[in-house]
């Protein structure tokens, strides 16, 4: 196969292997046969071992759709009759948690903090204890719109401590940064083959306690296509995804998971951090500065503070870099402008440091000066 490769550092879908591509070229098959299910089951398997979930207490469940889908699903499944929700929210996917409340019209507290540091637990648990009807909390470990990393197993810790179910959506670090979901004090996590897994768009699971998916059937039903208790029990019942998987998508997620136990998730996480810390040199040397501090980050993202320079100009640079195959994306912080660069991907430093060169030639041709300028006080 000869497919152009390019160097993916927007926040997913992310840079793939050609043998990941390749394995979505398969004869046609109608996914109610039992040669696709005998897949599906093995699939939901071996995604409960990327966090190391014990097949007794946790179970999988598989969901046609990008990343979003997985919050919305848990969210409006998961909540009792007269219970509420608590968003810990300090970025733009946990501000999508809220959004997800709002739109189906369920009680939640959305409980802003900054978006440039962790949230003050001690108000968590203060809001936890102040309102006994908290049913369920939910938070982002890596904030993907900043790469700052949420102190999950505290949240975790003060849901349980009050009764609530713990769901965070993981989508950014799954299958790259090591997650053991019981040690983490999660219920529910989430993801999507294009992101850590390194697969295509279109598939997108839950990984949670079977326990309390169960309970769930008696709780209110919110959506037909987005239920969790019904996606469960079809799959257990059938071995079937409800409706029509993404057929192709599930195959390439097979090889996806063939190539990261292949590679195991010690390395594959050597391999982002090296990755990463090329980033931040990268920007180091450029003079370039990063919005989160290092000590918040979660090691995949970085979120670049715009340089104070009349020639700077993202989408010319953004431009620059995509002809050469390189691309990079918009920031998502109010009241800073940033853009981010994210080694999710199938990369290693020698991508960065090639990316290092277009980006440098890029800065050149716009005229923008190294190292950047910053007025006083813009970090
Ligand atoms: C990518 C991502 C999602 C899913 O976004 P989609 O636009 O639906 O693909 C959800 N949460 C986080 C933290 C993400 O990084």
């Amino acid at each position: 196969m000869n497919v152009k490769r390019n160097i993916l550092l927007n926040p997913g879908p992310s840079t793939t292997t050609d043998t990941v591509k390749a394995a979505q070229i398969v004869p046609d098959i109608c996914p109610r046969e039992e040669e696709f299910a005998s897949i599906m089951k093995e699939l939901r398997e071996d995604l409960l071992k990327i966090v190391h979930a014990d097949p007794e207490i946790y179970t999988s469940v598989l969901f046609c759709g990008s990343g979003t889908i997985n919050i919305d699903v848990c969210l409006n499944s998961l909540l009792d009759e007269g219970k509420k929700i608590l968003v810990v929210n300090n970025g733009a996917y946990s501000a999508r948690a809220v959004e997800i409340c709002r739109y189906y019209g369920m009680p939640h507290i959305d409980l802003s903090f900054p978006a440039d540091e962790p949230p003050d637990l001690e108000l968590v648990e203060r809001t936890l204890e102040k309102n006994p009807d908290i049913g369920l909390v939910h938070t982002t470990h890596n904030e993907t719109g900043t790469g700052l990393l949420n102190p999950i197993k505290e949240i975790g810790a003060a849901a349980h401590r009050h009764g609530a179910i713990f769901t965070v959506d993981t989508t950014s670090t799954l299958a790259m940064r090591p997650i053991n979901i019981a040690d983490e004090n999660i219920d529910f996590c989430m993801a999507s083959a294009q992101k850590g897994l390194n697969g295509m768009t279109g598939l997108s699971f839950i990984i949670g306690n079977r326990e309390i998916i169960e309970r769930s059937a008696s709780f209110p039903k919110r959506s037909y296509y987005c239920n969790l208790y019904m996606q469960y029990h079809f799959f257990e019942t059938t071995g079937e995804m409800h409706f029509t998987p993404p057929v192709q998508t599930v195959y390439a997620a097979v090889q996806a998971l063939r190539e990261y136990f292949e590679e195991g998730e010690e390395a594959k996480w050597i391999r982002h951090t090296r990755a990463f810390n090329a980033v931040k040199s990268g920007l180091a040397e450029l003079g370039f500065r990063e919005a989160i501090r290092t000590e918040f980050q979660a090691g995949l993202v970085s979120s670049v503070v715009y340089p104070d320079d009349p020639n700077w100009n993202f989408e010319r640079v953004h431009d620059y870099c995509y002809k050469r195959g390189f691309t990079i994306y918009p920031g998502k912080i109010s009241g800073t402008d940033t853009f981010r660069l994210c080694v999710l991907g199938a990369i290693d430093e020698n991508d960065i440091k090639d990316f290092f060169n277009v980006f440098r030639e890029a800065l050149d041709d716009c005229g923008v000066s190294v190292p950047a300028i910053y007025k006083e006080g813009n970090r």
